[in-house]
């Protein structure tokens, strides 16, 4: 079965504008997925619809078989822990450590404030601690664990916010725009982190990118957007002449 299955997705905002037209495509594990398109194209809105950051006016979206599009509550919180997320500004919570950082993507998850007290590695078990060292050692900054995340550079914060997302231990990861902010040598470190994390873990990557350069290079399949539909579907391999 397909880790993600789209169907017919459709998402109108309230302001009346029709970003989702009915967007229908299937995410495997062997899937390292680059999403491209105009800006207004619905990239942005096809990932957070993808981890219910939104919620889909109409259509199905189907994680492991289970349907999404419509959870709310317990279940909506469960389903953001699977579907990780990173993002163009990293969203860090910036007076925290970097381990804290880490963590605090569990309370997220529980429902819980986040202590405004620089306590927080206190209150989880010696497990949690152990567990959030080790997805900073996978993204190489584990040295970095009692930093202040704004005393980082912009390139460390987004290897925090992998660590995060790998912190949940996520079936499927989405990264909208997650280099453009960043320097060239900063965003191939980020991608190829991406890179390595999916065939390591076999976990599938969705990607928005509007770097030409870097879609040729890491894409394994492109989806082009345009207007709120799907245009395109399939290899890079097949559009490097329009690229
Ligand atoms: P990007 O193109 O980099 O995704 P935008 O500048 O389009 O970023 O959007 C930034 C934020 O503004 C997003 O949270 C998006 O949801 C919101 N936004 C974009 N377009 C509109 C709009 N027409 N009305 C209200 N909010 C919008
Ligand atoms: P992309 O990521 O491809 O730049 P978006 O998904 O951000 O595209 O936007 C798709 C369309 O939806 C655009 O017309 C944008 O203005 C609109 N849009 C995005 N966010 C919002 C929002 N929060 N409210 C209203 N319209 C929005």
């Amino acid at each position: 079965a397909p880790v993600v299955e789209v169907r017919d997705l459709v998402k109108r905002y309230p302001s009346g504008t029709t970003a989702l037209k009915g967007v229908s495509f299937q995410v495997s594990a062997r899937d390292f997925i680059v999403i491209i398109g105009c800006s207004g194209a619905g990239k942005s809105t096809l990932l957070r619809c993808l981890n219910r950051l939104l919620k889909p006016t109409s259509g199905q979206i189907l994680l492991l078989g289970e349907d999404i599009s419509a959870v709310s509550g317990g279940c909506l919180q469960k389903v953001r822990r699977r579907v990780g997320m990173i993002f163009q500004q990293f969203h860090l919570v910036p007076r925290l450590t970097v381990l804290e950082n880490v963590l605090a993507g569990r309370l997220r998850f529980q429902n819980s404030p986040i202590p405004h007290t620089l306590s927080l590695a206190r209150i989880f078990p010696k497990r949690d601690l152990e567990h959030a060292v080790r997805c900073l050692a996978e993204v190489g900054i584990e040295d970095l664990a009692y930093q202040r995340a704004d005393t980082l550079s912009g390139g460390q914060q987004q290897r925090v916010a992998i660590a995060r997302v790998l912190a949940q231990e996520p079936d499927v990861i989405l990264a909208d725009e997650p280099i453009a902010s960043l320097d060239p040598r900063s965003a191939s470190a980020v991608m190829n982190l991406l890179r390595e994390i999916h065939e390591t873990k076999g976990i599938p990557v969705l990607v928005n990118l509007h770097h030409l350069d870097f879609v040729k290079r890491y894409a394994k399949r492109i989806l082009g957007m345009q207007n709120g539909r799907l245009v395109y579907d399939g290899p890079s391999s097949l559009l490097e002449a329009e690229l």
